[in-house]
């Protein structure tokens, strides 16, 4: 199966993205792809990314892509967007970053606790596991907020710190706990029409699963749940589309028979 689309992608235009516009381009059309977003970060932590750094991203990847498909014709569609990161902290510097430029596709994240932590900073092997479990929790209540807010289309990553806990600090994390959670994140989202990230940036890291993985989307099924959407979350060419034919047809077993993109703010589909 080949693969159909690739949703969440950073260029060079990202603090820590390896590849540039073309690149991505490029290889969407070399390997057939139907529908490519290119999402640079737009993390909304004042004193980690300061604010102009985050509105020179946006812009410069926003305004490339518009000049992009402006002067070239390809078969590949492409999409603007961004991912906007921990919005609920800092909403009106969200609605700043919202008004900056029409886009496509706006993904919603969260990386940090409330204490301002981010997992991807954390050397959890050496941290008491009932203070990971707690800021798990947090994680989660922060993800309710960001669905209640809910100015975005595609919710990213919903087991982003289990990349950290379990994947690189060989922690178990009992998913059982988070639960309820869980369920009003994926009511959440199906009420307010955003749409569900399967992020296999997981298969190609130490957790060795996607973000989410197969439980959590079967149960968002179950739920109703029927918007999906497929981002690899790329930084580098190599990581670029990765195991998205696989995820298709996962999503095919679980019962999904059609995957979401966003059009000018505007969901569409596309078959499975
Ligand atoms: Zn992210
Ligand atoms: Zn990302």
């Amino acid at each position: 199966m080949k693969p159909l689309i690739d949703c969440h992608n950073h260029s060079v235009h990202s603090f820590d993205g390896h590849q540039t516009v073309e690149t991505l381009i490029r290889n969407a059309e070399a390997i057939g792809l139907s529908v490519l977003a290119i999402t640079d970060h737009s993390d909304l932590s004042p004193e980690v990314y300061p604010k102009e750094q985050i509105v020179t991203t946006v812009c410069g990847s926003v305004d490339e892509v518009k000049r992009w498909r402006a002067e070239h014709d390809s078969p590949v569609k492409i999409l603007t967007g961004f991912e906007l990161g921990e919005p609920i902290d800092y909403p009106e510097l969200a609605e700043e970053m919202l008004a900056l430029r029409e886009v496509d596709m706006v993904l919603g994240s969260i990386h940090e606790g409330s204490n301002g932590r981010d997992f991807y900073y954390m050397d959890c092997k050496n941290e008491p596991v009932e203070y990971l479990m707690g800021m798990i929790h947090d994680y989660y209540d922060r993800l309710i907020r960001l669905v209640e807010w809910g100015r975005f289309d595609v919710l990213t990553h919903i087991t982003y710190p289990l990349r950290y806990v379990m994947g690189d600090a060989g922690i178990p994390v009992d998913m059982e706990q988070f639960r309820e959670k869980i369920d009003t994140i994926l009511k959440g989202i199906i009420e307010k029409g955003i749409s569900l990230e399967i992020n296999t940036s997981g298969l190609r890291q130490k957790i060795g699963q996607t973000l989410p993985g197969k439980d959590i989307l079967t149960r968002y099924y179950e739920l109703g749940g029927r918007m999906i959407t497929i981002g690899s979350d790329s930084h580098r060419e190599e990581h670029f589309a990765y195991g998205i034919p696989e995820v298709q047809e996962m999503l095919k077993e679980i019962g999904f028979t059609e995957l979401t993109y966003f059009e000018e703010r505007k969901p569409k589909t596309i078959a499975l």
